[in-house]
């Protein structure tokens, strides 16, 4: 006991308070016997509850090889230093760097043990946190989907301060005017990492043969994104992102979205991060997908050219039977004893333009059936409009349908295919038509007229019974249908077809209850 209390009140130790680090002595036994202002600041301990304590018990030091041994050692060597994890007197947990050195007195007896301490605690958080965010971006950088490079992009940088030395001020032209010099820079980036799954969509399962130059990846094609890529980083751009054709290590060529990233920091340790996704299944998905949605804009077509079959039949038949009543006249009047010519020319005169007519419903009705690619072209909405409803004569007649124009003279033409335009207004004719199958009141009001925002927006408003609110948000889902035998394609079609054109379909209920649907073009 008199050994630590000369340590305590040991010459030198009062300077010990001035010292920021937490110092402590610790007698053989364990107690404290002495304390400074550190310690009371870092573990909330007054001097007068710690002395005399044991001090590990106090303040609840824990290290993985336990304390025993850690006490061993500095017995036995004199020192002993590590990180302990402690307890300050809220519970909070510490981590510490200790330094323990054991005193002796001048005959060479162990007196105790003086630690100083410091908390890491939260230079360990943020190692951690920076551990976690590099391990997090290492594994993301390996189980990305995507193919990523990180590439040596120091060369590049050289060679670009030389050309501005050299009095080039514009880079993507000189780069346009060069291709050369661009495939030189590729031959002078090196890949320094890739992941996985760039061994996967370049290599042949040996990531060290793609750690190499980049030209290889590159075909002549694409010389002009790697170009644009460079002038995006010189520009301090964030990022470049192109559509290109990339090759494998074999010379397989595919199609690929190229994205390079420049953020400051990586640039300047030259280091350029690349990513690059294969786009060859996208693409050829999308190209099903188009063949796919042509074939059913032909299948709904057909399919409703069927149901407008006596439609189709009556509107042809009309000028075949005119035809055969004129030439009936006409023979009568041929067989006169004395022919009447005159009477004769005027109606085989109305045979030719009811011929005319016939083929034109013919020419019509098959360019609605064929299987052509769209044809854009100016077209007069209003007169497309007349068209579609002229189309459907016969039905609305028969049906008891009364159609209203409120068509706005002299809008703008808008680029359209007039097929796939007919097809959707005789689309939304034929569904408000068979909404007002039950009706007292059947009309139709289509109107025309110029948009606030620009357009021109085309509006069916039908006095059916409207559309439940339920329904309103899945009219336009493929096979969504309330009909007995409906399709449940009409709408989607149509939208497919508005969308294409860049513009928009909408359903609403009107004022009056029944269904209102707004086709917006630009
Ligand atoms: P289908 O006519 O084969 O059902 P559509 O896609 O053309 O397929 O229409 C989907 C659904 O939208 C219809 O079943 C109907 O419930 C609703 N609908 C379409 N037009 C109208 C309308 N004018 N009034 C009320 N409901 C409508």
């Amino acid at each position: 006991m008199s050994d630590a209390q000369s340590i305590e009140s040991g010459p030198g130790l009062d300077v010990l308070e001035l010292i920021h680090e937490s110092i402590f002595v610790r007698d053989l036994n364990g107690r404290i016997r002495y304390w400074n202002q550190a310690c009371v600041a870092l573990y909330g301990w007054p001097a007068e509850q710690a002395l005399g304590k044991l001090a590990h018990e106090l303040l609840g030091s824990q290290h993985a090889d336990g304390i025993e041994a850690l006490e061993a050692q500095v017995n036995s060597l004199g020192r002993w230093d590590g990180e302990l994890t402690r307890q300050r007197a809220n519970g909070q947990t510490l981590l510490i760097d200790a330094r323990w050195s054991l005193h002796k007195n001048a005959q060479g007896d162990a007196l105790g043990i003086v630690e100083i301490g410091r908390d890491i605690s939260a230079r360990k958080a943020i190692e951690h946190s920076l551990a976690e965010s590099e391990y997090r971006y290492r594994n993301l950088f390996q189980a990305m989907a995507a193919s990523f490079w990180e590439l040596d992009f120091t060369p590049i940088g050289t060679m670009v301060r030389q050309l501005f030395a050299a009095g080039v001020s514009d880079l993507a032209q000189h780069f346009a005017d060069h291709p050369q010099l661009v495939r030189e820079m590729m031959l002078r980036t090196r890949v320094l990492d890739v992941n996985e799954q760039t061994v996967r969509l370049f290599g042949r399962g040996d990531k060290t043969e793609l750690l190499q130059s980049v030209e290889p990846f590159w075909p002549s094609a694409s010389t002009e994104v790697f170009a644009h890529s460079i002038v995006a980083a010189v520009s301090r751009q964030l990022n470049y992102s192109k559509e290109t054709r990339l090759r494998t290590i074999d010379g397989r060529e595919f199609d690929a979205l190229f994205t390079a990233s420049f953020p400051p920091e990586n640039m300047k340790k030259g280091i350029l991060m690349v990513g690059v996704i294969d786009l060859s299944e996208r693409n050829q998905a999308f190209a099903a997908l188009e063949r796919m949605q042509a074939e059913l804009m032909h299948a709904a077509r057909v399919s409703m050219l069927g149901e407008l079959t006596a439609s189709i039949a009556h509107e042809i038949n009309q000028p075949l039977a005119a035809i055969a009543t004129n030439g009936e006249a006409g023979l009568r009047w041929l067989n006169r004893p004395l022919p009447n010519t005159e009477e004769v020319r005027t109606l085989t005169e109305r045979m030719v333009a009811d011929a005319r007519r016939a083929a034109d419903i013919i020419t019509r009705i098959r360019s609605m059936a064929r299987h052509q690619s769209p044809q854009r072209a100016p077209q007069v909405l209003n007169n497309v409009v007349k068209e579609a409803v002229q189309f459907l004569r016969h039905e609305l007649q028969a049906q008891g349908v009364e159609v209203r124009l409120k068509l706005t003279p002299n809008l703008p033409k808008v680029q359209a295919d007039r097929t796939l335009l007919q097809q959707v207004i005789v689309n939304l004719l034929v569904n408000a038509m068979q909404a007002m199958a039950e009706s007292e009141q059947r009309q139709i009001t289509l109107s025309t007229r110029a948009h606030d925002s620009g357009g021109i927006e085309l509006g069916v408003e039908d006095s059916g019974p409207g559309i439940a609110e339920e329904n309103l948000g899945k009219l336009f889902d493929s096979f969504f249908t309330t009909k007995a035998s409906g399709m449940g394609m009409g709408l989607p079609i149509c939208r497919t077809i508005v969308e294409s054109l860049g513009g928009s379909i909408t359903a609403a209920n009107s004022d009056g209850g029944g269904a209102r649907f707004v086709v917006h073009l630009s």
